[in-house]
């Protein structure tokens, strides 16, 4: 842990870094790029800016050991949370430096898991690492330190290539370009331009409660894409115990096969209890499951409608519910309506 700048002025804002691993801090080995510890600490001492009076004082902490996002697991979003709750008295912001291959679900996840949050927690990362001459690391980090100084930001943001996106509103689109996320269904909370503007009607409102961490532990969730030859069988596999939830990528509105059997594989998994949440494979939109005869088979088999959450939102807020071991009718009723700005409840 490093701290900088322990002499600047009093009115200076502190903001926490946790760095939990990703390109941004990365180094090539012969295998490709690797994390690296230590590494990232020392490129930011490395760059004088980031030691100015006109930028908030920080710290970082380096997570043991730092990963590659596709190696991350609910665990790690624990590990996060603790972090943060353990830190958040002490400063104005929190940076979370993520791989950006997973960062949407670690975001989403947090925004479930911290309750009554009232300061920023900006996620980011970059394509290239910082020690390359030609990068993304270095705009995201310094943006992302300031908007971690902004005091009126009461949720879990993600700053990646000049916009600003509600975290659990957020999906990686692009393996290659800067502006790696979008949020299809909620515009952007900011743009970093000539200036840094932030559209404050866009964010949460303050919450009265005070933080508190809710672990996810202990569910077990699936994720299942439909396509075309996609069996009953595979879906009762899919959907067998230990599954408690599942999030289920349909076509379209939100439409499924209506086949009898198919019907019947989703009808007893539900029956069992298990908790199965509808989310469109469009980018764009929202699940209408009386849209279509092929959606309302799906209702009367006991399918939830995710509206027009991400399949990330919809899965971390399945692990986030299941775990809280409320009754499976609180369950449903969460599971459908909007928490953490995380979907558009239909009017
Ligand atoms: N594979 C990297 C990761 O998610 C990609 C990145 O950081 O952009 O950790």
């Amino acid at each position: 842990m490093t701290v900088h700048d322990l002499v600047a002025s009093s009115d200076r804002k502190s903001v926490y870094v946790c760095y939990t691993g990703g390109t941004i801090g990365m180094q090539k080995s012969r295998r490709g790029y690797i994390p690296e510890p230590g590494f990232l600490d020392e490129q930011m001492n490395a760059i004088s800016v980031l030691q100015g009076r006109r930028m908030p004082r920080w710290v970082i902490h380096e997570f043991e050991p730092i990963l590659d996002s596709s190696n991350m697991t609910p665990s790690d979003w624990i590990k996060v949370g603790e972090d943060i709750f353990t830190h958040y008295d002490d400063y104005d912001g929190f940076i979370v430096l993520h791989g950006t291959d997973t960062m949407s679900y670690t975001a989403s996840a947090l925004s479930f898991m911290l309750r009554g949050l009232r300061k920023p927690v900006v996620f980011t990362g970059s394509q290239i690492p910082l020690v390359e001459v030609r990068n993304d690391a270095r705009e995201n980090l310094i943006t992302s330190l300031l908007l971690a100084a902004e005091s009126r930001i009461p949720e879990v943001i993600l700053y990646v290539g000049d916009t600003l996106l509600r975290g659990n509103r957020s999906t990686k689109v692009s393996a290659e370009r800067f502006h790696a996320f979008e949020s299809p269904n909620y515009p952007p909370l900011g743009h970093a331009g000539v200036d840094l503007q932030i559209y404050r009607d866009r964010l949460l409102h303050l919450p009265s409660e005070p933080l508190q961490l809710d672990r996810v532990g202990g569910a077990r969730v699936a994720d299942i894409r439909l396509y075309p030859g996609i069996t009953p069988d595979l879906v009762r596999q899919f959907l067998a115990p230990p599954i408690d939830g599942a999030v289920m990528h349909t076509y379209g509105l939100g439409n499924a096969p209506d086949d009898p059997d198919f019907l019947a594989a989703l009808r007893e998994a539900s029956d069992r209890g298990v908790v199965v949440v509808n989310c469109t494979q469009c980018l764009e939109g929202s699940v209408d499951m009386e849209g279509y005869a092929t959606g309302s088979g799906l209702l009367d088999a006991g399918v939830l409608s995710g509206y027009d959450m991400t399949p990330e939102a919809a899965l971390t807020k399945l692990y986030w519910l299941l775990s809280l071991r409320l009754p499976r009718t609180e369950v449903v009723r969460l599971m459908q309506t909007n928490v953490r700005g995380e979907l558009t409840e239909p009017a």
